[in-house]
């Protein structure tokens, strides 16, 4: 049994020979990750991955190299990304897949989602200052392998590393978050850019971790609307951040939307993840997986 908090979820055994072991959903030290982009990819294979996405915050950088290190291994590979968005004032993800490495409009819609993030990261440094924690932009910047992609993990690992939090989990609960010391408002791409830049790029956009936004149920339902009629066509039902009863709620609403289903554990790093690489439960029945669309 695995443990998402202290939420018992999904079985993680390894899916029956039939059903393809599918991960489309981790990171590397491109963005947030605690693994390279190669060995995200080498870690993934010995677990038993059969197709693998890397889905880095806002940044491309990290393919070439999992795609290499895949390339070695046998094992597919299917580039991805996942994009912060803004919904409403609510920081949502929008996971993109299969879609064009090169192409401009992509690429440069997610340099300028890049671009404030040290802006940010300053703000964040200066309201935990006002708490009485000091020295965390640099403490941040020293976890983060690509300054570009500073993020609230990194802030976060700054904070157990100083032993503010004892985890990461403690951290999110108590500071970063809306309401709570370190959590700076920020303007992100909308739902519309994250989808026309995915398929404009032939990518395939989905929804991630649909369970962990805090959105009521007509809210959620408003929003899936939406991005269904942009073009979005996938949402991940089987996540590391659903709880069983999650992933039945976005299982029957993919069913009802006629959406995809994609499958992703969301790896961070060892020790840090609750989910390791390829090992969720297979999607329910009834759902069409995304990936058979790639
Ligand atoms: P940012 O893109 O800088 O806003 O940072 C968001 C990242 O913080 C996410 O991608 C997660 O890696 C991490 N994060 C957010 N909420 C939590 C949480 N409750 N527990 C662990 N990590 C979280
Ligand atoms: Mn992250
Ligand atoms: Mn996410
Ligand atoms: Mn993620």
């Amino acid at each position: 049994m695995c443990y998402h908090g202290q939420l018992p979820i999904l079985d993680c055994q390894y899916l029956p020979a039939a059903v393809p072991n599918c991960d489309l959903h981790c990171h590397s030290t491109c963005s947030d990750g605690l693994l390279s982009a190669p060995e995200v990819a080498r870690r993934a294979a010995a677990n038993g991955v059969d197709m693998l996405a890397l889905t880095d915050h806002d940044a491309l950088d990290g393919l070439p190299g999992a795609r290499a290190a895949a390339n070695d291994v046998g094992m597919a590979f299917v580039n991805g990304v996942e994009i912060s968005i803004e919904w409403e004032a609510l920081q949502i993800h929008i996971l993109g897949f299969a879609f064009d490495l090169g192409d401009q409009t992509l690429n440069a819609g997610l340099a300028s989602v890049r671009s404030g993030r040290i802006e940010r990261a300053r703000q964040m440094s200066a309201a935990l200052e006002k708490v009485g924690i000091g020295g965390a932009f640099d403490g941040a910047m020293r976890h983060a392998a690509n300054p570009n992609l500073i993020s609230r993990s990194h802030f976060g690992r700054y904070l157990v590393e100083a032993g503010v939090c004892k985890d990461l989990r403690s951290v999110f609960e108590s500071y970063l978050v809306p309401g709570r010391p370190g959590y700076v408002d920020h303007r992100w791409a909308t739902l519309a850019d994250s989808v026309r830049w995915i398929l404009g790029a032939g990518g395939v956009a989905a929804v991630a971790h649909p369970g962990r936004y805090k959105l009521s149920r007509a809210d959620m339902r408003r929003f899936l609307a939406e991005f269904k009629d942009l073009g979005g066509q996938a949402i991940e039902v089987m996540s590391g951040s659903h709880t069983p009863e999650l992933v039945d709620t976005y299982a029957r609403l993919a069913r009802e939307y006629a959406f995809l289903a994609s499958r992703g554990s969301d790896f961070h790093g060892p020790g840090e993840s609750y989910v390791d690489l390829g090992k969720l439960a297979p999607l329910p029945d009834g759902l069409k997986p995304v990936w058979e669309t790639f």
